[in-house]
């Protein structure tokens, strides 16, 4: 019988997961009830929650609406489960996944406070052994990674960062006392979707707060506020299902109709008519609703942005505040698309000030504060929102080795190389939730880390059924599903910023596009199709003797 979590663990197990977030766990939960596998969790937060447990700053929140942002593997808890914003906030988001781990008795089979430190493919065993910082070590014949996408965060090296005395925090890695900004003077980096929802937040307790902006960001009005409950029992509820099947068959993995009038081909007044209702209505289907060339149109594009720059200039009262946000470096959504609440109305408080770093650059950090091109700081405190070391960052802090010991970080030296985002050759049985080259980032997440969940398992199944050891990423197939996410994203307005998607947010890291820009649904499709061909693109190990010898 499989031992219960501890430190020091020397177990031989069937299969191993990192990460006890919404990926981790459905993998548990699926591995160990639906196949009836051991299996262990290696976390290193001391609770479950993955994203959740560590971005906790002030105003976090999801993006996809509530009712679409959930497990689904048991019909009951899809049920049961009852939101209370129209976006899931970050503290009722922890609940719920706490509520899972409870619920479905997940915890045991859970080490918290143990990161992995490495992970090496036996070729003798066709095993994985794995190394932890608590000095486990364990084997498995199977590796999932859950770590998130989101989840290594990243203080840019500025001078003196080190010499600051007041206090300072990263947005991912938020304590768990209560931060409190009472009377204190407050700066913050970085206006990404972790700066735009903390700074209304912060401005409307601190004394003061100091923005320092090096990209104006596209930004919609959320209208969040309570769920409309009516909705929820009478059209969800009832019709789960079929609200689900659509999420999945759809390109952001959300249950919505896209828009089939083009902007270039509307009139002056039909753009304004539909860009005002989006902006009334709120969240991302300002961009969905409206025209279904946004995203693929540079001239529909325009359109767009001019008219969120002109509801800036509306919003903003000072003008010269106003100027330096306007966005206009880069189309909109070619950097991740942004929902707030009262962020630009923000901008009208007197304890706040905006700093345009582009104009006058950050010199340094200094025992007191932030000292830039033109002027010099004082703070209280500073907050740190610049973001993460996305999508890789994670994988390549582990020592994962695969065949002939090649690490992942010299597979991944010209940027992430995978199969499906599901697996990379040379690595045998290890499977990525998530990875780089599935849609993931570009898509509402539970969804697609459920599917990838489901495909894990299926594909596990598949192999204990028909006796196969080990399953791997032909390198040839790899290759090819890497150019095709490349081409994919190259006729996007994802090419056309300096973003995290695409490592730009990173000093050295390779310029590549990780994410696949096809759609969930599209993706779910090849994936499915892949599998009915006898996963199509994976060596099976009967394959793998034939060509070793
Ligand atoms: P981010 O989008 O990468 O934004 C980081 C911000 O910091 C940007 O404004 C960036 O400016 C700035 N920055 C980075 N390095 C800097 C430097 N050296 N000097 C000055 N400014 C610097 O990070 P994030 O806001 O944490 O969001 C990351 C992702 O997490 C999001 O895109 C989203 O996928 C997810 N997220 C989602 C939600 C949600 O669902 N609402 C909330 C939070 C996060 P530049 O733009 O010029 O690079």
């Amino acid at each position: 019988m499989q031992k219960k979590a501890e430190p020091g663990n020397t177990q031989d197990l069937d299969a191993i997961i990192i990460g006890a977030g919404f990926a981790g766990l459905g993998m548990l939960w699926r591995l160990r009830e639906e196949l009836g596998m051991s299996a262990q969790v290696f976390e290193a937060g001391d609770d479950v929650g993955g994203t959740w447990y560590w971005n906790r700053y002030p105003g976090a929140r999801c993006d996809s609406e509530s009712y679409i942002y959930c497990l689904t593997f048991s019909k009951e808890l899809l049920q049961d489960w009852n939101w209370s914003g129209k976006y899931p906030e970050q503290p009722e988001i922890l609940s719920y996944i706490n509520h899972i781990a409870d619920r479905f008795d997940l915890r045991r089979n859970i080490q918290f406070n143990t990161r992995v430190a490495s992970a090496r493919f036996i070729e003798e065993t066709n095993r994985w052994e794995v190394e932890t910082d608590q000095g486990d070590r364990v084997t498995a014949q199977y590796l999932i990674t859950g770590v998130g996408c989101i989840s290594t965060s990243n203080i840019p090296e500025i001078k003196g960062r080190e010499t600051f005395e007041g206090e300072s925090y990263h947005t991912g890695a938020w304590p768990h006392e209560e931060v409190d900004f009472t009377g204190k003077r407050v700066g913050i980096i970085g206006t990404g979707s972790s700066g735009i929802q903390a700074i209304p937040v912060i401005a409307a307790q601190a004394d003061s707060l100091t923005v320092f902006q090096r990209t104006p960001q596209y930004t919609i009005p959320a209208r969040h506020g309570t769920v409309n409950r009516k909705f929820l029992e009478e059209e969800v509820k009832p019709n789960y299902e079929a609200i689900l099947d659509k999420a999945r068959r759809s390109k952001g993995g959300a249950p919505v109709e896209f828009s089939e009038r083009l902007a270039v081909e509307a009139t002056a007044e039909e753009r304004k008519e539909a860009y005002e209702a989006g902006w009334a209505e709120g969240g991302h289907k300002f961009l969905w609703g409206s025209f279904k060339d946004i995203g693929t149109d540079r001239r529909a594009n325009d359109t767009a942005a001019e008219f969120i720059r002109s509801k800036i200039r509306e919003t903003v009262k000072d003008p010269e505040t106003a100027e330096k946000l306007l966005p206009t470096d880069h189309p909109l959504g070619s950097k991740r698309a942004l929902i707030d609440t009262d962020y630009f109305e923000t901008y009208n408080r007197d304890n706040v000030e905006l700093v345009d770093i582009r104009h006058s650059p950050i010199q340094e950090i200094t025992p007191e504060g932030i000292r830039t091109e033109d002027d010099e700081h004082k703070f209280d405190m500073i907050v740190f929102a610049t973001g993460f070391d996305a999508m890789t960052g994670t994988f390549l802090k582990m020592d994962i080795r695969g065949r002939d010991n090649l690490s992942l970080k010299e597979k991944w030296a010209e940027g992430p190389k995978t199969y499906l985002g599901l697996q990379v050759s040379g690595f045998p049985n290890m499977f990525m939730i998530t990875g780089p080259g599935s849609p993931s980032v570009l898509s509402n997440m539970t969804i697609s880390i459920e599917q990838h969940q489901d495909y894990i398992r299926d594909f596990i199944d598949y192999m204990r059924n028909n006796d196969v050891e080990t399953a791997e990423a032909d390198l040839d197939a790899e290759s090819a599903w890497v150019d095709h996410v490349n081409k994919v994203a190259e006729p996007t307005m994802y090419m056309l910023a300096d973003s995290w998607y695409l490592g730009a947010n990173i000093p050295g890291k390779p310029r590549i596009f990780m994410p696949y820009a096809g759609g969930v649904g599209t993706y779910r499709e090849k994936c499915n199709e892949i599998a009915d061909n006898g996963y199509e693109g994976f060596i099976l190990s009967g394959e793998v003797a034939e060509k070793v010898t």
